[in-house]
């Protein structure tokens, strides 16, 4: 039986590697909706190529070859087995809901989903027996080393540092929108690779985990390994470390998600090779220096709608960043300023998490 499955951003990175995996096992998977943002040129030929009955686009008038269906639509069709979430940004979350509501299992590429509403998705997730499995490759990475989530005294996740890492914070502060988009190791979208530049990515991250393994802050350590090998690792309460390891691409967790529990060659990236690499470097991460990461460890750890105002404020202040109106740092001094002004919601509901958001996206650009 092939699995049956829906792809939230096919046009984007995540998505198009996605389409590469199910290429290479093209007898396992039937694709039933595929959803691109504005790239319909590039849609339209992955609906002539992979032939879902269904198709989103924010232009509907141009797909040709699917029926339209929204967002929301697609991930109501019991017919998919599985939904890959790899869009970018908050248009991720209703839809995720609604496939959990569904009951269909979600590969998870999208970090606002946990960070704005994981209090309530995985008690949902839970509740309604649905898988999340994350694509993210420091998480599939712990996903695939946990036996019994009981006996992990900690999460070890790695940072490959981004391009500043050996740069002054001079160098930093001065950084050009070219070398902030230089990411040594990962080839990904102009966001994430922002984020990656500031370790706000990382912080995104540390409140991932924190949802994905319901594991408290203090248990989540954060580790600089500049050649992106080790890929996360957890600490049982034994002492024992379990770290996944391979060469960086995004293929192996994409893969692992959309087949788990099951495992296949598919695209089989060159294996790592413990003698052909001389050494691997570990190091704590400069707090000083990237300011994002303790930032998102007290939003994290404070809960309610802090992380909600953090990543809104952030992700309106990267493309400020993009668009050459702001400096580098000036994304995270934005950060602080709009949690400094924020009143703290406890436990919002689906449509306050909304409304925080935007409320918060229309502050922070009167900034700009
Ligand atoms: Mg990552």
């Amino acid at each position: 039986m092939k699995r049956k499955i829906s792809i939230l951003g096919s046009t984007g990175s995540i998505g198009r590697q996605a389409l590469e995996v199910i290429e290479k096992l093209n007898d396992k998977f039937e694709i039933i909706a595929l959803a691109g943002g504005n790239n319909t040129e590039l849609l339209n030929q992955q609906i002539a190529k992979f032939k879902p009955k269904y198709a989103f686009s924010n232009k509907p008038n141009e797909i040709i070859g699917a029926k339209y269906l929204s967002l929301d639509e697609i991930c109501a069709d019991t017919t998919n087995d599985i939904i890959l979430v790899a869009v970018s940004g908050k248009i991720g979350l209703q839809p995720t809901i609604t496939a959990i509501n569904s009951g269909i299992d979600i590969a998870l590429a999208n970090k606002e989903t946990l960070v704005m509403a994981g209090d309530i998705v995985m008690p949902l997730a839970k509740e309604k027996g649905v898988n999340i499995i994350p694509v993210d490759s420091e998480h599939c990475a712990i996903h695939q080393c946990i036996k019994d989530i009981t006996q992990v005294e900690k999460l070890i996740i790695t940072a490959s540092g981004g391009p500043f890492l050996n740069k002054s914070i001079e160098e930093m502060k001065n950084a050009t929108v070219e070398e902030a988009l230089a990411h040594p190791r990962w080839d990904m979208g102009r966001k994430i690779t922002i984020d990656s530049s500031t370790l706000m990515n990382k912080g995104l991250e540390v409140i991932e985990a924190h949802h994905l393994f319901n594991i408290g802050y203090e248990n989540i350590e954060v580790v600089v390994h500049p050649q992106s090998i080790v890929h996360s690792a957890i600490e049982y309460v034994d002492g024992s470390i379990v770290a996944q390891i391979g060469l960086p691409s995004m293929h192996i967790p994409i893969q692992y998600a959309i087949t788990y529990p099951e495992r296949f060659e598919g695209i089989k990236s060159k294996s790592f090779s413990f003698s052909e690499i001389a050494h691997l470097d570990f190091e704590k991460p400069d707090w000083n220096k990237f300011k994002a990461l303790s930032i998102a460890y007290e939003c994290g750890k404070q809960g309610g709608s802090l992380p909600i105002c953090m990543n809104a404020a952030n992700e309106e202040a990267v493309f400020a960043f993009l668009e050459g109106k702001i400096k580098l740092f000036d994304i995270i001094n934005t950060v602080e300023k709009m949690l400094e002004k924020h009143n703290k919601v406890q436990a919002p509901t689906l449509s306050e998490i909304f409304e925080i958001d935007n409320e918060i996206r229309i502050k922070t650009r009167e900034l700009f």
